[in-house]
């Protein structure tokens, strides 16, 4: 039972999500629907989406080129946001495996 990538996708729309609405001016405009599928896809084919490792520190690194630059934009301004509104922080941090409702 793998309830890993479920949370980092959760995560990862959390964080496109909140660039989009920041940058685009929009929910979620189409070039970053296609950064999210993108970015799903690589989740869906990690080799370790057993461990929940970080994108970030994974040995494998499958993100690589323009993936990860977006991977790396999106992921670092997300951190800038939350060090701004530490309040509103927790409502970005990943929720513990097993509280998560992992249906498809
Ligand atoms: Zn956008």
């Amino acid at each position: 039972m793998n309830d890993y990538t479920p949370i980092k996708k959760m995560m990862t729309e959390k964080m496109v999500h909140l660039y989009c609405q920041d940058h685009h001016d929009d929910a979620l405009c189409a070039s970053c629907q296609d950064d999210l599928a993108m970015m799903f896809k690589h989740l869906d084919a990690c080799r370790f989406k057993d461990k929940g490792w970080p994108c970030p520190t994974c040995p494998d690194r499958c993100f690589t080129g323009k993936d990860l630059e977006t991977m790396m934009t999106v992921m670092g301004y997300a951190q800038e946001w939350m060090e701004k509104h530490p309040d509103q922080a927790e409502s970005m941090m990943p929720p513990t495996p097993g509280q998560v409702d992992t249906r498809p």
